[in-house]
């Protein structure tokens, strides 16, 4: 094993591996070990914290304005960068190079938003609350704060949390998935390189005890969590137990109308890209299209089967590909056993992806599109996340049997219906028990100004990422009262305060 090819943790701003305990990183595309990942424990946590701790009351000080001229320059320095970083994306996590590529973007519009914190953070001043009295409300960092990220997006869902909480004044500890790691550790260069000050952020490599460890640690004030829903309603239970804000975010079975006047074409190419792209490995990935009316039904599956047959499937570094491998050979199994119980369930396979074979690539872990027809809601493919390129068609007679059935699923991440009919967006908007909705766009991610976060058991807590919830979640609201020397009377008051 060359020493190059560990990913280390990084504490106090520099590289630092325990020898013995590794795990394999893989290449997707060709199923080999391509680096050895370090893992940490409660000691690398305790480590970490303390560095964290001790750069925090520093910056924390540092006027907005000034901290934000770092996020100024590491936006530079991502975007000088760009096709590197996303090559070391599609290298562990096996996206194609342009879909990692559109994740840097959208984790640098957080960036961009950060840059304007000195905004965000303006408080609320009231003048003369009583004689001779003002009042005055602001916000404050946390302290040190944590983010546990997954797999499938390792630029973009580490940058929804750590550009607003260091901006917000916070110390910042990232817990990136094991399967992609490299990337957090280039952030962390990155950040450096643009003048963020050692301990400030810093990162911890690991399982689940440097999960368990971040959570029970008594100094860490906040964590943000990304991952599947069993994870996250962990991390929510055992963070909150233990005294600490927690946003944990989790899996996702998006669903998407199509009513029969909408526009069919439009309408398939936005499946396409919604059930396809990223091989399915995204929490807003459209897994279930819900066509109103059997002759919508039978149109759209005419129209889409040819498009899921002739998908151009291979590594990430083939600019032709339009989808890539999955992350792990676990979860190529995984996705490959839904495709088995969806038939053994009585669905109807329209197209199959099992048994694909790309030349030259026999041991990466492809899966094939794969398309199902008359899927019904007792069905395990539809119950659960299979997270991987397989698109479920639930036929339903009206827009109301449609809506009931993405109102009684328990996620309720993003959804999208696709009408020219005003009125029935209008009530989709209005009924719909779903976090992030689009109306004729299928994958409705929010923009770094406004929030992400879903519904039901796709969000665990209170607060949803980035965007004006993001700087809410990472301060704490303090509220003064200030009588100027003028206005103090002589005499102890015994009662209730009020002021006049
Ligand atoms: P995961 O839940 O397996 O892992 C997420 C994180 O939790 C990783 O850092 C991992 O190391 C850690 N972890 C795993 N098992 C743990 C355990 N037993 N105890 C403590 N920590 C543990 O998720 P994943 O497979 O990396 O990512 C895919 C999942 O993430 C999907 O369910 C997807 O929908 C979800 N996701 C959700 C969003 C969203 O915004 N809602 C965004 C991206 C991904």
């Amino acid at each position: 094993m060359s020493q190059s090819n560990i990913v280390d943790h990084i504490i106090h701003g520099r590289a630092s591996a325990p020898a013995e305990n590794m795990s394999n990183i893989f290449n997707p595309a060709t199923g080999e070990i391509s680096g050895h990942l370090a893992l940490g424990g409660p000691a690398e946590v305790e480590m970490a914290v303390a560095a964290a701790q001790a750069a925090f009351p520093a910056w924390a000080a540092t006027p907005p304005h000034v901290r934000a001229r770092v996020f100024f320059r590491f936006r530079d320095l991502i975007e000088r960068e760009i096709d590197r970083l996303a090559s070391l994306i599609t290298a562990e996590r096996g996206k194609v190079h342009s879909d990692a590529k559109g994740e840097l973007i959208r984790g640098l519009e957080v960036v961009e938003f950060a840059c304007g914190i000195p905004q965000l953070l303006k408080g609320e001043y009231s003048e003369q609350v009583g004689n001779g009295i003002d009042a005055v409300s602001f916000r404050q960092p946390l302290g040190v704060v944590a983010g546990i990220t997954p797999f499938n997006f390792p630029a973009m869902v580490p940058m929804w949390m750590f550009p607003v909480a260091l901006a917000c004044g916070n110390s910042f500890i990232l817990k990136p998935s094991e399967r992609d790691p490299s990337l957090a550790n280039e952030l962390a260069a990155l950040l450096g390189k643009a003048g963020l000050p050692e301990g400030v952020f810093q990162v911890v490599h690991g399982g689940k005890p440097v999960v368990d460890a971040i959570l029970d640690h008594p100094a860490v004030q906040a964590v943000s969590f990304v991952g599947s829903t069993p994870i996250a309603e962990y991390v929510h239970h055992r963070g909150t137990a233990a005294g600490k804000r927690v946003q944990a975010l989790g899996g996702a079975k998006n669903h998407m109308i199509v009513m029969p006047d909408a526009d069919l074409d439009k309408a398939v190419d936005a499946l396409m890209g919604a059930a396809y792209g990223s091989a399915g490995e995204r929490c807003m990935a459209i897994s279930v299209a819900v066509p109103v009316g059997q002759a919508t039904a039978d149109a759209l599956i005419e129209r889409l089967a040819p498009k899921v047959r002739t998908l151009k499937i291979g590594p990430g570094t083939d600019p032709e590909a339009e989808m890539g491998p999955l992350v792990t050979r676990e979860h190529a199994d995984k996705v490959l056993g839904y495709v088995d119980a969806g038939v053994a369930e009585g669905a109807e396979l329209v197209v199959d992806g099992r048994n694909l074979n790309i030349q030259g690539y026999e041991k990466g872990f492809f899966v094939g599109g794969s398309l199902f027809d008359k899927v019904t809601p007792d069905m395990r493919i539809y119950r659960e996340e299979i997270f991987g390129p397989v698109l479920s068609i639930v036929r339903t007679e009206s827009f109301d049997e449609a809506l009931g059935l993405i109102n009684q699923h328990e996620f309720g991440n993003g959804t999208a219906l696709f009408t020219r009919d005003g009125d029935t967006a209008q009530a989709f908007l209005g009924q719909v028990q779903a976090g992030m909705v689009g109306v004729n766009v299928p994958i409705p991610v929010p923009m770094a100004f406004h929030s992400f976060g879903g519904w039901k058991r796709s969000l665990f807590g209170d607060h949803h990422m980035h965007g004006p919830e993001g700087v809410r979640f990472y301060t704490k609201l303090k509220t003064a009262t200030l009588r100027w020397p003028k206005g103090i009377r002589a005499g102890a008051d015994f009662i209730m305060p009020t002021l006049g």
